[in-house]
């Protein structure tokens, strides 16, 4: 790794560092990692910025309480996403620019290649994009819900060379460090399986929604869209010196030689499955191959309600789960088919609407 070689990056930074005593924000750890946002830039690489730290800067607005409700916190995100904006301001000397998004934004495919538009105008022009999660309107279902998995969609959208995300621990530990005095920092994974995920249970912030584990989410996505993702602690100063000295100051994921291709990365991991297609328990058909598609015939039951164009999720009816994928037929018209007695009736139903998945439109689930 060598910041040298980017030419773009992601910076996602956690609620503990932007506002470490829940009273509002402090600029007291985001100096140097403005210094950093800084030097890259002048070294000719882009900066994307995800920022928690609206619900932790806007809580002293409020009546304390240990365990405020969703509807008191999204009105904590409200008051303080100005303040937050406001504290970052005033520690650069270019311009920067809010993008607040949702789940909801970013599972529509219109909408996605929107906010990436957008987020490249800004740069081209030099502003420094700010993104968070917009709280304030979301619905349980429209909630991306943590801003580490929100920051690899983002480095994703963004076509970025690396992700960098500033946490309150040095990396990626055997154990829980907080726990176990014997736990040691892994500096480099090269794969992310279940030993990874299982090492990554149960570290939590106080501060943040997110733990270890949202972080290896996170980590697990970028590095499939080929962008190498680093855990850091940033309330090290010296993490960002280390980083501009292109060595690693925390757990390094490693990107896939052959990143999965881009439309194909936002179906696996940014939109959301609408429905379900059920098989067969011995189907082994190869999902991805044009000449073995998924027909009708093949679907003995269709969960949930959804649209053409909408993302299902294709499984064996033991729950072995296939594939992500664009279903080409909505739940409805597939529920019609198969209520058809005359089977000749609903073949010629199928043959008018073509495939029910095309093959350039599945992302095959690997089994963990
Ligand atoms: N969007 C939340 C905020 O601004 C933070 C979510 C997170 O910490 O992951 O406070």
């Amino acid at each position: 790794m060598s910041t040298s070689h980017w030419k773009r990056i992601v910076v996602k930074v956690g609620s503990a560092l932007i506002a470490p005593h829940q009273q509002g924000c402090s600029s007291h750890y985001l100096l140097g990692i403005a210094q950093f946002i800084a030097t890259c830039r002048a070294q000719g690489c882009q900066v994307v910025l995800v920022s928690s730290g609206s619900v932790a800067a806007g809580r002293h607005r409020f009546p304390d309480t240990a365990e405020p409700s969703i509807s008191l916190k999204k009105a904590m995100a409200a008051a303080g996403q100005a303040d937050m904006m406001a504290t970052w301001d005033k520690l650069f000397d270019f311009p920067s620019a809010q993008l607040l998004l949702t789940h909801g934004d970013l599972r529509d495919r219109d909408r996605y290649i929107s906010i990436k538009n957008t987020i490249f105008t800004l740069l081209d022009n030099g502003l420094l994009p700010i993104i968070n999660e917009n709280d304030a309107v979301t619905a349980a279902k429209l909630r991306v819900g943590d801003n580490d998995n929100l920051s690899a969609m983002v480095a994703a959208a963004a076509d970025a060379d690396a992700l960098i995300i500033c946490s309150d621990v040095k990396g990626l530990y055997t154990k829980n460090p907080n726990l176990h005095e014997d736990a040691t920092l892994i500096k480099q994974v090269s794969e992310i399986n279940a030993e990874i995920y299982a090492m990554a249970g149960g570290a939590t912030s106080s501060v943040g929604t997110g733990g270890m584990l949202t972080k290896i989410e996170a980590a697990e996505k970028a590095i499939s869209h080929g962008i190498e993702t680093m855990i850091v602690d940033g309330f090290d100063a010296d993490t960002f010196n280390q980083l501009l000295k292109g060595q690693n100051p925390g757990t390094l994921f490693t990107p896939y030689d052959v990143p999965m291709q881009e439309h194909l990365h936002w179906m696996m991991h940014t939109s959301q499955i609408q429905g379900e297609l059920i098989v067969e328990n011995d189907f082994s058909a190869d999902l991805e191959e044009h000449d073995t598609q998924l027909t009708t015939d093949d679907v003995v039951a269709v969960r949930g309600n959804f649209s053409v164009g909408d993302t299902v999720l294709v499984r064996k009816g033991d729950g072995t789960k296939l594939a992500k994928a664009k279903s080409n037929y909505s739940s409805c018209l597939l529920h019609f088919i198969a209520d058809q007695e005359d089977r000749e009736f609903a073949n010629n139903a199928q043959q008018k609407t073509g495939p029910l998945i095309s093959d350039k439109n599945i992302a095959i689930l690997e089994q963990l």
